[in-house]
C-alpha cells in the first residue's frame, strides 16, 4: 500500500485523514461495500479502495464531476487544470482516470458520473461506509445525508469530511450534518482531525 504516492495526487485529502478514511474502509467493507459522494479526481475514492479492496469489495464514487462551487472560474479553488475549454467548464473525469490509472486498486473503484440526488431514490444496494464529501453548501450536504444515509447497514459507517465547529475555519455543513447524525442515532466512533466516522445503531 503505497500511501506516500497517493498523497501526491491532486485533491483536498490529507495524509493523516486519508489513511483514516482507509482503515474504517478496511474495518466496515465486512459488511458491504462502500460509496462516497464527491469524486473530484478520486483521490479519496483510492484511500477507500485501499481498504475496501483487502475483502474484495468496491466502492462506488457519485459526482456530476462539474466540479463545486468553489471551483468554478474566479472562485477560491478554480484550477485551470480541470477546465476544459471545449466544453467550457470544469471537467474532474480526466483528472480522475489519469489518478486512478496510478494504482492497482482501482480496479476496486466504481465511477458513476450522476447528481447524486437523482440516484438515491432508486439505489438498493445496502452500503458498509457511506462517505459524504460533495458539495459543501448546506443544501448539498444536508440532502445527501437525508437521501443517503437511510442506505447504510445497521453497525456500518458514516463517515464526513471538513468538519469545523468554527466559523471561521471552515463551512459548517458538514459540522451541521455532523451534529444532525449525532442527534438522529449515529455515534461517535473516530475522529482524526477533520474528518469523522460514525455508526448507525
Ligand atoms: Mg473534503
Amino acid at each position: 500500500m503505497d500511501f506516500q504516492k497517493l498523497n501526491s495526487l491532486k485533491g483536498f485529502m490529507p495524509q493523516h485523514e486519508g489513511e483514516a478514511l482507509s482503515k474504517w474502509a478496511e474495518e466496515f467493507s465486512a459488511l458491504g461495500p462502500a460509496l462516497e459522494i464527491g469524486t473530484f479526481g478520486g483521490k479519496s475514492s483510492l484511500y477507500i479502495a485501499m481498504g475496501t479492496s483487502k475483502s474484495g469489495q468496491v466502492v462506488f464514487t457519485l459526482d456530476h464531476h462539474s466540479g463545486s462551487e468553489e471551483h468554478q472560474t474566479g472562485e477560491e479553488y478554480f484550477d485551470p487544470d480541470i477546465y476544459d475549454k471545449s466544453l467550457g467548464r470544469v471537467n474532474t473525469v480526466p483528472l480522475m482516470q489519469s489518478n486512478l490509472n496510478c494504482f492497482k486498486e482501482s480496479k476496486f473503484v466504481v465511477p458513476i458520473i450522476v447528481d447524486a440526488n437523482l440516484l438515491a431514490p432508486i439505489w438498493t444496494i445496502e452500503l458498509g461506509l457511506l462517505f459524504i464529501d460533495g458539495s459543501h453548501t448546506e443544501i448539498s450536504a444536508q440532502n445527501d445525508y437525508t437521501n443517503w444515509s437511510n442506505k447504510i447497514f445497521p453497525g456500518g459507517a458514516l463517515v464526513i469530511h471538513d468538519i469545523y465547529e468554527d466559523p471561521d475555519k471552515g463551512g459548517q455543513a458538514p459540522f451541521l450534518i455532523y451534529q444532525r447524525a449525532l442527534e438522529e442515532g449515529f455515534s461517535l466512533h473516530e475522529r482524526v482531525d477533520t474528518i469523522v466516522c460514525l455508526i448507525k445503531s
